[in-house]
């Protein structure tokens, strides 16, 4: 029809904008914890300390040991694309930071009340400074305080209303930061991680400084797990990877399928090799049971790109197939070596 009038197309006031992209960035409280335990394990921390108020939609706050700020930096800290990660896009191939572009601060204070409490080793005192939409509210004021940084982000998603009501249940976010809390604390073994829900005298969750990873299993996930743990190395020089693997023999299986990925040094969800874990155990396990499997990758890190996802969730790396393939034989390989005395025991 002739009268059909074509949209006017206006550019998009600056504050929407960033709020629309920080809310892809931090989807719930998990993600945004994702983002704080990086900064302060690239910052070096061996103490993390987690303290959550309603599932982390009223606060959440972590506190690290780790380098601290600049005072300097305070000004320009939370705006986007500031970091002191990256200077190169070139650099992205060897980055060994988590952080590399600046986003996570930036898009939590656009979606929440942010504060930083912050000190360096060089500084007499520490500085406590707020944010709201990227910008710095008034200035850093002095404050007392140990080296370390706290983030503090109270009342999540205030400024959106729809996402606040599909966070109904406080339990569930609740459950969702001490799976990334656990998840990072097995990983990083050496540093000593603390999950408190405010207001309660025991943590949820706490595991030593100078840990292990079979220790920190057990503590986290029980000593049913960890005593059926078998665990091995894999150097594979043709796709050029190296895996350390920590798994349940078949005499262990649980409803609930536990598969921990690490791809240089990153918490990352891989379908596939998934799948080809599962396909493995699925001879052994009784079935819609499921294994406990830790895995931790290395690659080159020009092989691996981090930036396919917003919540880099998700990596893409060369020779996916190929490694999924090396690492199912592995898998397979090890059970059996491990278990036929067994297997054949329960077949009788
Ligand atoms: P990125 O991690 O990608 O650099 P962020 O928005 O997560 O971006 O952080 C911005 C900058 O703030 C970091 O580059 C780092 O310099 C500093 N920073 C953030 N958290 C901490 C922390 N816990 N300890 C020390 N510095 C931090
Ligand atoms: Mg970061």
């Amino acid at each position: 029809p002739e009268d059909l009038e074509p949209g006017v197309i206006r550019k998009l006031d600056e504050v929407v904008v960033n709020r629309i992209a920080a809310g892809e960035i931090i989807q719930r409280p998990a993600n945004a914890l994702k983002e704080l335990l990086e900064n302060s394990l690239d910052a070096q921390s061996t103490h993390i300390q987690v303290n959550v108020k309603n599932g982390g939609l009223k606060l959440l706050q972590i506190q690290d040991n780790g380098t601290g700020i600049r005072r300097e930096d305070l000004e320009i800290v939370c705006e986007r694309f500031t970091t002191s990660k990256l200077a190169r896009f070139e650099d992205l191939a060897q980055i060994a930071t988590f952080g590399f572009r600046g986003e996570a601060l930036a898009s939590i204070s656009h979606v929440a009340h942010l504060s930083i409490q912050t000190k360096t080793a060089k500084e007499k005192c520490g500085y406590k400074a707020t944010y709201a939409d990227g910008k710095l509210h008034g200035q850093p004021k002095p404050c007392a305080g140990n080296q370390g940084t706290i983030i503090s982000i109270e009342d999540l998603f205030y400024n959106m209303p729809q996402r606040r009501q599909a966070l109904r249940s406080p339990a569930e976010e609740f459950q969702r930061l001490s799976e990334v809390l656990a998840r990072y604390a097995v990983h990083n073994p050496r540093v000593g991680f603390t999950l408190r829900k405010q207001g309660e005298a025991q943590p949820a969750l706490r595991t030593p400084v100078a840990s292990s990873r079979t220790e920190n299993i057990r503590i986290i996930y029980g000593a049913a797990i960890a005593k059926e743990l078998l665990e091995f190395s894999h150097r594979d020089e043709m796709f050029k990877f190296q895996a350390e693997c920590l798994l349940t023999q078949v005499n262990y299986s649980a409803k609930k399928s536990q598969m921990l990925l690490f791809i240089n040094q990153r918490l990352v969800e891989s379908p596939a090799l998934k799948t080809a874990v599962d396909a493995v155990y699925a001879t052994y396990l009784p079935r819609g049971h499921h294994p406990f499997v830790y895995m931790s990758l290395t690659l080159p890190p020009q092989n691996l790109d981090v930036n396919v996802h917003p919540t880099k969730h998700e990596v893409h790396f060369l020779y996916q197939d190929e490694i999924v393939e090396r690492l199912k034989e592995q898998v397979e390989a090890r059970l059996l070596g491990s278990n036929s005395t067994r297997t054949f025991y329960k077949q009788l």
